[in-house]
């Protein structure tokens, strides 16, 4: 692959043509591993490079049974280098999609694991804009269980693959080659009896998809190579996340139950959310988010009392019945970052970045994991693409694109709250239209069927934004009567239309 407009396609590039073609990832989370599975279709071989180690499988099987049996956060143990794995992960439908398309009959095994199927609005008792949802049927499920799971399983499919090898317990330190072509990756053991000793792994590509700490930028500064334009919006977001077991008949983890969890959503009047969310081991998790100075304690007393600064008191009510059953998890590195890669620059041939590591957003929007997957499906599309030479940037630029939806959601709702800065955070008059137009989708989507399916769909990279425009949504919106809504938190279905 190179970095311009020339022909060659990367396959051909490097050492020695098509038998000596090497693709490295950087990464070997989700991100790390889907890309895996798609250059493995174009590469001789495909080598994974994981900083922490894995559990060999049949050990991930056995702790994942263990915790099935009802530990907390289901057995396979958060491990170092993912510490948000502690933190609910939704799993949305544009992601859904996306996993089946790249691993066909993976949504099934998923199921088969366990993992709980929630569908919206109709299991959630969910606030948003000062109304309760109607719990109408659902028009579109996440999937809530443990993100070590949904990471355990695709391990399991992509690793399945000969052509693909994982080097675990081992960072990548560096970049090989120059300002016009990277060349491979500087390697270091990790662990205990690692000697620290650095050794070079040569690769025809590298893609980054180290997660949203990535060094990537300094490594190619360090090459001679440009590091890429930042853009920031930080809100000072922070979560605490506690497992409970519902001892009050009030949630359940399946269909059978008259509700599956809790969801308020803040926004810029209310900066307090809440997400109560089941797991596949009978469990559910609590997560409080609020703002830069007033993040939600990991005191465990205080953690419970946080759920008072929300706009109702049933959460709080829920959870002074049900039983704790972990310490608390903090997390606060939330910022919506987005690397330019894309942009002209001295950039080398051969380097592309995915995942969190291109693109990262605040995470109460629920996508990190869904673009990840709609980014290696960009990826497939890109060096399959018939008419068009793979070059690095064409690459890079389908990369960036599978992001934009989601950058779009998570970065323009984010730039209205209090305090957001960082250098994309500034409000142009467009955005006010558009926020106009959005507020008044957000105050009808509780109650109307019309709006809430369009909002559900755009919010869960299913259809783009542009279905929130569709005549008969703009109709509803603009023209239609404000549907009714609960008075007082929901804690059954509505039988209603979706
Ligand atoms: C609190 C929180 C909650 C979230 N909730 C959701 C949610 O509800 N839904 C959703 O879809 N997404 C959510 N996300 C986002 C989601 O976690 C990520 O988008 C997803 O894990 C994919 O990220 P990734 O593979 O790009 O990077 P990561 O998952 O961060 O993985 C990066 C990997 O690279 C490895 N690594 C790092 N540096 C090196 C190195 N130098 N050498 C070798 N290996 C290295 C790390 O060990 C790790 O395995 C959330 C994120 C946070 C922070």
């Amino acid at each position: 692959m190179n970095s311009g407009g020339t022909d060659s396609r990367w396959e051909s590039e490097g050492s020695g043509g098509s038998a000596g073609r090497h693709a490295v990832v950087v990464g070997g989370s989700l991100a790390g591993l889907l890309a895996a599975h798609v250059l493995a279709g174009h590469a001789q071989r495909v080598t994974i490079v994981e900083r922490d180690r894995f559990p060999a499988e049949a050990e991930a099987e056995a702790a994942h049974d263990a915790g099935a049996a009802g530990s907390t956060l289901v057995g396979t143990a958060p491990r170092p280098g993912v510490p948000q794995s502690r933190h609910p992960h939704v799993l949305l439908e544009g992601g859904q999609l996306a996993l089946e398309a790249l691993l066909p009959g993976f949504m099934e095994e998923l199921r088969a694991a366990g993992a709980p199927r929630v569908g919206m609005p109709e299991d959630i008792v969910q606030w948003q804009s000062g109304r309760w949802f109607r719990r109408v049927p659902a028009s579109t499920h996440i999937h809530t269980g443990s993100r070590a799971q949904i990471e355990r399983l695709i391990r399991r499919r992509v690793l399945a693959n000969p052509s693909v090898t994982l080097v675990d317990g081992t960072e990548t330190v560096g970049l090989l080659g120059d300002a016009s072509r990277v060349r491979g990756v500087l390697l270091r053991e990790r662990g205990d009896g690692a000697r620290g000793e650095q050794r070079e792994l040569a690769a025809d590509l590298v893609v980054d998809a180290s997660g949203r700490g990535t060094k990537a930028p300094r490594w190619l500064t360090a090459v001679g190579a440009e590091a890429p334009h930042e853009e920031t919006i930080d809100t000072g977001l922070a979560y605490a996340s506690r497992v409970y077991r519902d001892t009050t008949g009030t949630l359940g983890t399946d269909a059978s139950a008259a509700a599956l969890g809790f969801y308020v959503v803040p926004n810029p009047d209310q900066p307090y959310g809440v997400v109560v969310l089941p797991l596949e081991d009978g469990t559910h998790l609590a997560t409080f988010s609020g703002l830069r100075g007033d993040e939600p304690p990991t005191d465990e007393e205080e953690f419970e009392t946080y759920a008072k600064r929300l706009p109702h008191p049933v959460v709080h009510r829920w959870m002074r019945d049900a039983e704790p059953l972990s310490p608390v998890s903090g997390f606060r590195r939330t910022a919506n970052v987005r690397r330019r890669y894309d942009l002209p620059g001295r950039r080398p041939a051969g380097f592309l970045a995915t995942g969190d590591a291109l693109c990262t957003f605040n995470p109460i929007y629920g996508q990190g994991m869904a673009v990840a997957a709609l980014s290696a499906v960009a990826l497939r599309d890109a060096l399959a693409d018939p008419r068009r030479t793979p070059t690095t940037r064409r690459v890079q630029k389908a990369l960036l694109a599978a992001s934009r939806q989601a950058w779009d959601i998570s970065a323009g709702a984010d730039k209205k709250m209090p305090g957001a800065v960082g250098n994309a955070a500034v409000v142009r008059p467009a955005d006010r239209v558009a926020g106009w137009y959005l507020r008044r989708v957000q105050e009808r989507t509780p109650g109307d069927p019309v709006v809430g399916r369009a909002f559900r769909s755009a919010l869960t990279l299913k259809e783009p934004l542009s279905a929130l425009f569709a005549p008969k949504v703009a109709r509803a919106v603009l023209f239609g009567p404000a549907f009714p809504t609960p008075e007082e938190p929901p804690l059954t279905r509505d039988a209603g239309d979706a």
